[in-house]
Parts: C-alpha cells; sequence; structure tokens
C-alpha cells in the first residue's frame, strides 16, 4: 500500500472539514430562520408560535 502524500492529505482533510462546517452552518441556519420564521394564524391572525395556533386549537 502506497504512502499518502502527507501534504495532499493535509489538504484534503482541509477541504473535507470546511466543506462539512460550511454545510452544518448552512443547515443550522436554514434551521434557525425556519424557526423564528413567523406566520400568521389564516383564522385568527395571531402570529403562530408553534405547530398550530394555540388560540384557535384551544378546546
Ligand atoms: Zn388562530
Amino acid at each position: 500500500m502506497e504512502t499518502l502524500d502527507p501534504q495532499l492529505a493535509a489538504a484534503f482533510a482541509v477541504t473535507t472539514g470546511v466543506g462539512f462546517l460550511m454545510l452544518i452552518s448552512g443547515v443550522h441556519k436554514s434551521l434557525l430562520e425556519w424557526r423564528h420564521r413567523r406566520r400568521p394564524c389564516p383564522s385568527c391572525g395571531r402570529d403562530i408560535d408553534g405547530r398550530v395556533c394555540r388560540a384557535c386549537t384551544r378546546a
């Protein structure tokens, strides 16, 4: 088995690491944006902070 070129291995590791970090940060950012996105309830107009409108689903 050939020995891996340390410079190539380092470059590969850095590239992979940066790409991985970018992927993680991108997913994290989109998750935060999705979480913080406010949408008004279609029936009462209040901001829905959960999956459903609390005011309208309250029995
Ligand atoms: Zn509502």
